[in-house]
C-alpha cells in the first residue's frame, strides 16, 4: 500500500475542496487533496459564480447592502433555523473571499441589478446584486458554465503553493484513532490502496446529488419519478457516508428546490414558453397556486412538492401563444430568455413525435385531460371557473393579478408537465462554525472538518434567491475557513 503523509488531507477537489486547499497551503500547511474523477471543479464547473456582499463592484455601483444587513435577510428567510455564527462568519468574509479569487487571476463581470420585481416574481434574482459570475477565459458573456474558469485558477493556485491533488482517487475511508481523525483511506483508478496520514481531514465531497438511493432515502423523491434534478457523476455522498462512520452527527439531507420539465436541456425552448402565468393545474385538475408566481423557480418547485405525483401542469391556448408569438413571453427569465415561443408549434410537433411524453396538444379540452391525464371533470370545472374569473377581471381564488387573467378557450390546447429539480443535495454532516465535525451530541470530532455541501445546512428549507449565489459562496467561505481553523489548531493563533 502506498503511504503518504501530509498535514492536511482534503477529501474532494470540486469547489469547496479547492478553496481549502488552495487557503491552507497560503496558511503553510502541507495539503494533499484526493479526487475521485479526472478533473477538479466539480459542480462548479457548471455555474456562474458565488455570492459576495459588500465588494467593490457593489460599492463602485452604490449598492449599499452591508454584510450585516445581507446576515440579517438571511436569517429571516431561514427563520433562524440556522446556525448564525455561521453564516455571520460565511458573509463577513465574503467580499475578501472575491478579492482573494481576483489575486490569483479570477475576474468578474459587476454583478447588476438585472431584476428590479417584487419577491415573489424573481427567479434567482436578488433585490441586491449579490451573484459575480465569474468572466470566462477568453471573453464571453456571463451563463453557465463561467465558473470553470474560477476552478482552474484555483488549481493553478493549488499547484503553484505545492499542495498535491491525486486525480482519479476516490477515499473510501476516514482512518480514526482514539476518536480522533488522522487520515484517509483511497484507492487509486487502478484498485491500488493509498494511505494518508494528515493531521487534519476535511470532507468536501459535494453531496448526494447523483445518488438516487440515498435521495429516496433520506427526502423519499424518486429520481425520474418525481424528481429531475442535476446529477453530476460521481457525486454519491461518500463523504457524508465516511464522515458519518466515524461518528459525525446528521444534519437532513435536503435539496435546493426549483422546477423544471423532464430532460428539459433537450427541449428547453418549452421549459421556457410554458412557464406562463396563466392556467396552472395538478393532476387532480385544480388551481394549486397563485400561477404568475411561476416565475420565482424556488417557490413554485415547493409548491409542486405538494401536488400528487409530484407534479404541475401549465396549460395554454391558441390564443395565449398567438399573442406571446408576437409579443414576447409574458416572463423573461435570465436562463431561458426571450425566443422561446418562436417555434413554439414545431417545437411542441418535434417533442411529441419523438416520443416526449410531458408535453401535449390536443382540439379539445377534454382530449387534453385525457392525453395528460388529468382528471377531466374536475380540470373542465376548473377551466369553467378560470375562464368566468378572467370575464371578471378578478382572481377570487388567489387574487392573482388582473393582466395575468386570460382565458383558456382557443383550441388546439397545450399542456406541459413540470417536476421539482435541484443543483445537488445540501447538509448531512453537522458541523460548527469553525467548520469542525460534530457529533450527535454536539462534541468535536478533533481533527475532522467537513465543508461545502455536505456540511451546508443554512438555507432552512428553502434556497435564498434573494441573496444569489450562495450554493458556491458557502462552499468557497467555508473551505477557507476551515483551512484557517487547522492553521489556527496546528500552528496556533
Ligand atoms: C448546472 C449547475 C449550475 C450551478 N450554478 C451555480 C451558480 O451560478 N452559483 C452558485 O452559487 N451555485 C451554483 N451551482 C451549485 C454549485 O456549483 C455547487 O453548490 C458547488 O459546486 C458545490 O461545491 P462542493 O465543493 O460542495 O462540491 P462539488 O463542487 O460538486 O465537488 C465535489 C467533488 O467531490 C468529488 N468526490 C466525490 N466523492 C469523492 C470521493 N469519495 N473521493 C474523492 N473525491 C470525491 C467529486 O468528483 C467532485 O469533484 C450550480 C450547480 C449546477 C449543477
Amino acid at each position: 500500500m502506498k503511504k503518504l503523509e501530509a498535514d492536511v488531507v482534503v477529501v474532494a477537489a470540486g469547489l469547496s475542496g479547492l478553496a481549502a486547499i488552495a487557503q491552507a497551503a497560503e496558511n503553510g500547511l502541507s495539503v494533499i487533496g484526493l479526487e475521485k474523477s479526472s478533473n477538479t471543479g466539480g459542480a462548479a464547473n457548471m455555474g456562474m459564480g458565488p455570492f459576495a456582499v459588500g465588494t467593490k463592484y457593489q460599492r463602485m455601483q452604490a449598492y449599499d447592502l452591508t454584510p450585516g444587513e445581507a446576515f440579517r435577510q438571511h436569517m429571516n428567510f431561514v427563520h433562524w433555523n440556522a446556525d448564525a455564527r455561521l453564516v455571520r462568519d460565511y458573509y463577513f468574509r465574503s467580499a475578501e473571499t472575491i478579492e482573494w479569487l481576483e489575486g490569483m487571476g479570477v475576474e468578474f463581470f459587476p454583478p447588476a441589478l438585472t431584476y428590479p420585481v417584487p419577491e415573489r416574481m424573481r427567479a434567482y434574482a436578488s433585490p441586491f446584486p449579490t451573484a459575480h459570475c465569474v468572466k470566462p477565459e477568453g471573453g464571453g458573456m456571463p451563463g453557465p458554465r463561467c465558473a470553470a474558469t474560477m476552478t482552474k485558477r484555483l488549481t493553478e493556485r493549488a499547484a503553484e503553493l505545492g499542495a498535491e491533488i491525486l486525480l482519479n482517487t476516490a477515499a473510501k475511508k476516514i482512518l480514526m484513532e482514539n476518536g480522533r481523525a488522522v487520515g484517509v483511506l483511497a484507492v487509486d483508478q487502478d484498485g491500488a490502496e493509498i494511505k494518508v496520514q494528515a493531521k487534519a481531514v476535511v470532507i468536501a465531497t459535494g453531496g448526494a446529488g447523483d445518488n438516487p438511493d440515498m435521495i429516496r432515502e433520506h427526502m423519499g423523491y424518486e429520481w425520474g419519478k418525481d424528481l429531475f434534478s442535476f446529477r453530476i457523476p460521481g457525486v454519491q455522498g461518500d463523504g457524508i457516508r465516511m464522515a458519518w462512520e466515524a461518528g459525525a452527527g446528521h444534519t437532513p439531507l435536503t435539496m435546493e428546490l426549483m422546477y423544471q420539465c423532464p430532460d428539459n436541456m433537450n427541449v428547453f425552448s418549452l421549459d421556457g414558453a410554458f412557464r406562463a402565468p396563466d392556467l396552472w393545474v395538478n393532476l387532480d385538475g385544480e388551481r394549486f397556486f397563485e400561477e404568475a408566481t411561476c416565475i420565482n423557480s424556488t417557490f413554485t418547485g415547493n409548491a409542486i412538492k405538494r401536488q400528487p405525483g409530484g407534479c404541475g401542469i401549465s396549460v395554454l391556448d391558441s390564443a395565449l401563444v398567438k399573442k406571446y408569438t408576437k409579443k414576447g413571453p409574458a416572463f423573461v427569465d435570465h436562463v431561458h430568455g426571450f425566443r422561446c415561443f418562436d417555434n413554439f408549434d414545431a417545437d411542441v410537433e418535434k417533442a411529441i413525435s419523438e416520443g416526449y411524453q410531458y408535453v401535449f396538444k390536443a382540439d379539445t379540452l377534454e382530449e387534453l385531460a385525457e392525453q395528460a391525464g388529468i382528471d377531466k371533470e374536475r380540470f373542465l370545472a376548473t377551466v369553467e371557473e378560470y375562464n368566468d374569473m378572467c370575464d371578471e377581471h378578478t382572481d377570487s381564488y388567489f387574487e392573482k393579478e388582473g393582466r395575468y387573467l386570460t382565458p383558456i378557450r382557443k383550441g388546439p390546447f397545450y399542456a406541459l408537465k413540470f417536476y421539482i429539480g435541484a443543483y445537488g443535495t445540501l447538509g448531512g454532516i453537522r458541523i460548527n462554525h469553525r467548520t469542525e465535525v460534530l457529533d450527535n451530541d454536539g462534541h468535536v470530532i478533533t481533527g475532522l472538518y467537513a465543508i461545502g455541501t455536505d456540511s451546508c445546512s443554512i438555507f432552512g428549507d428553502t434556497y435564498p434567491f434573494t441573496l444569489g449565489g450562495n450554493t458556491m459562496g458557502y462552499c468557497l467561505n467555508t473551505g477557507r475557513i476551515a483551512a484557517d481553523t487547522i492553521a489556527d489548531t496546528l500552528l496556533g493563533e
